[in-house]
């Protein structure tokens, strides 16, 4: 999971699934992969992107763990508080909060809340947060909003909501089932409203709507699949 996160970045899920895929079917451990010439790491993970970059960063984190554990595996985490297990994944090169939050939700179960790209601007558009606040600050602010339980379910479907409706251009506000809590989408749905009006009927945002929300707009998006 580790390593598929830092595939993950800066790319789509599709190209790290494919250059994750091909890491596997080359090498057969993670040993291998950490001892492997660079170049041929790089070689098999050139379809995330960034490879000369991720190639180096993948195998310096495996060495790391294996000198200081005596093994490549990352189990002993299961038993530690979730922010004893983040300061240990943040202290690798190339592993930042959304990457160290997604192990820890997807791979540990922990009650933790990452921030990508797609949660950080719905967050922004819903007046959740400031515009300027950054993903790292935002994930830090949000998850007291979020009760642990829904924790990873609000991350799954803010994401998805964030790929289907929410898009970063030009987003889908007249389908959106957040629209009667969004100022952003308010302003853009009724440019030539009176501000103080849009202000007023945008201040019921709280975290529980918004849940049950973002569910029907899955369930939606869901059904129009089928
Ligand atoms: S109303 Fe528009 S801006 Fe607001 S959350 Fe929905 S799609 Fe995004």
């Amino acid at each position: 999971m580790l390593v598929d996160t830092i595939l993950s970045q800066n790319t789509s899920n599709a190209n790290s699934g494919a250059g994750f895929r091909q890491l596997r079917r080359r090498f057969r451990t993670w040993n291998q992969v950490s001892d492997a010439p660079v170049q041929e790491v790089e070689r098999h993970i050139r379809v995330s992107g960034l490879s000369r970059i991720k190639a180096p960063r993948i195998q310096a984190i495996l060495n790391q763990i294996r000198a200081e554990r005596g093994k490549i595996d990352l189990q002993f985490l299961t038993d530690w508080p979730p922010q004893r297990a983040y300061e240990y994944l943040m202290r690798f090169k190339g592993i930042g909060p959304k990457t160290a939050n997604c192990v820890l939700v997807f791979s540990f179960g922990m009650k933790v809340f990452p921030v990508d790209t797609h949660i950080h601007r719905i967050a922004i558009r819903l007046g959740l947060i400031d515009s300027k606040t950054n993903a790292e600050r935002a994930c830090e602010l949000m998850t007291p909003m979020i009760a642990p339980k829904d924790r990873y379910s609000m991350h799954i479907l803010l994401i998805e909501h964030g790929r289907k409706i929410c898009r970063a251009i030009n987003p889908k506000c007249e389908d959106c089932v957040l629209l009667d809590l969004c100022p952003e989408g308010k302003r853009r749905s009724f440019p030539r409203c009176d501000p103080e009006f849009r202000a007023t009927v945008g201040s019921r945002v709280i975290a529980s709507p918004i849940i049950s929300n973002c569910r029907s707009t899955a369930d939606r998006s869901i059904r129009s699949e089928l």
